[in-house]
């Protein structure tokens, strides 16, 4: 496994535990040498991984749609900066790229990311896996949502059950590496 892409949240002054959460994961990919994709933004828990994955020594490539490529939405100091013609190329590009999938907490776009990515391994259009990084419980009522899902039908239980769950970087990293 080489490169992991990170799907999280662009706002910034979210709760500072959130925040820690993602600069203790960039600062693991980089001890482990792994790179990170992820959507190229400075702000919120999207800056806070780059930031801490470049300042480790990881590979760190931004992948960015032209209608969002204006300087202070752009991490500065990236690897390398892809720009691409919309949501979709981009979305493409990241799964291309990457050998795993890791959502931290975030908003909408976030939550569009993490979805399609999870529909397509449903659909087995991938195999890579995919990682919930449940800090400071922050998934849990996005959890229980999928829960009820499966209770009544919607979701199959091998579906649900694809994405890895846990509350801390390190042991998310460990069961992430050992299924790829
Ligand atoms: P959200 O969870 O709504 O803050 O959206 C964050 C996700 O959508 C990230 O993983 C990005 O790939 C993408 N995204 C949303 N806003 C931006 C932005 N300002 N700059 C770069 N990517 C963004």
């Amino acid at each position: 496994m080489r490169r992991i892409c990170v799907f999280c949240g662009s706002s910034d002054g979210t709760p500072e535990p959130l925040s820690q959460a993602a600069r203790r994961l960039g600062t693991l990919l980089a001890e482990r040498g792994l790179g990170v994709i992820y959507g190229g933004g400075s702000s919120g828990l999207m800056g806070q991984v780059a930031r801490a994955a470049l300042a480790g020594g990881s590979e760190v490539i931004g992948i960015i749609p032209h209608a969002l490529d204006v300087r202070g939405i752009v991490h500065p100091n990236l690897t390398r900066l892809e720009v691409v013609g919309s949501m979709h190329e981009r979305k493409a590009r990241m799964v291309d790229l990457s050998d795993a999938f890791v959502a931290l907490p975030g908003g909408l776009g976030t939550l569009d990311e993490l979805f399609e990515i999870w529909t397509w391994a449903q659909l087995g259009f991938h195999a890579k896996p995919i990682g919930l990084l449940n800090a400071d419980g922050f998934f849990d009522p996005l959890l229980a949502y999928l829960d009820h899902a499966v209770a009544t039908g919607f979701i199959a239980p091998q579906y649900r059950n694809l994405a890895i769950v846990e509350r801390e970087a390190e042991a998310l990293l460990d069961r992430l590496l050992a299924s790829g």
